[in-house]
């Protein structure tokens, strides 16, 4: 089974790809989570990807579309969630193309609605451990001790292009760029709507409900 999350940046398409990967064993592509690891590496493609996502900006289709190739080359079988992919109707297109030449289809995408208010504070308040991984938030789900990872106590950091000058441009770039794909998916009868309000384990049940 093949499913897309879709929605805006802070819409908890990262913790529910999470989730259906802990609870139900699908395989969480996030080619956010992907490309700030080759960054960190300071890989070939890290280097270049960088300089986009820094601004907000989407990285170009030919990088992204390669790097989906290349996973489900290696393993078409599996069941998978793609959490920030496809991000425009190019890669959507293209994303097609490739699922057919492998007898392949998306089977369901889930669009996380959520206001623009909630999300600017979302994002703006969002911080993560850069030890596990672990995400919090200032306004809505701060941890125990302050600015410290409740699991390993290693000081928070915040993302780059969680940053109020870049947090604009990625909603920009979401409404021009991404936000087509709604239609492009309910033109299709794949497209599922899930409000993104609530807790993470409220939107997880209405998300085990639409499957
Ligand atoms: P995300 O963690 O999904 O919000 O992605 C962080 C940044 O990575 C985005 O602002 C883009 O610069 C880049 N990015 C992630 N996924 C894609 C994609 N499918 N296409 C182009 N750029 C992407």
């Amino acid at each position: 089974m093949i499913l897309v999350l879709l929605g805006p940046p802070g819409s908890g398409k990262g913790t529910q790809g999470a989730l259906l990967k802990s609870k139900l064993g699908f395989e969480h592509i996030s080619t956010g989570d992907m490309l700030r690891a080759e960054v960190a590496k300071k890989s070939h493609l890290g280097l270049k990807a960088e300089e986009y996502m820094k601004q907000g900006l989407l990285v170009p289709d030919d990088l992204i579309i390669a790097m989906i190739k290349n996973i489900l080359s290696q393993a078409p079988h599996k069941n998978y969630v793609f959490d920030g992919f496809p991000r425009n109707v190019n890669q959507a297109e293209a994303f097609e193309t490739m699922l057919n030449t492998m007898g392949l289809q998306v089977d369901k995408v889930f669009y996380f609605d959520l206001d623009d208010d909630v999300i600017i504070k979302r994002l703006s308040g969002r911080r993560v451990c850069p030890k596990c991984g672990a995400t919090y938030n200032i306004y809505y789900q701060k941890p125990k001790n302050d600015t410290l990872c409740d699991n390993d106590n290693t000081p928070l950091i915040q993302r780059d292009d969680d940053k109020e000058e870049v947090i604009a441009n990625r909603l920009r770039v979401y409404k021009e760029q991404t936000f087509p794909l709604i239609e492009y998916y309910k033109s299709k009868g794949k497209l599922f709507v899930v409000s993104a309000n609530g807790t993470q384990e409220e939107v997880f049940e209405k998300l085990k409900s639409m499957l």
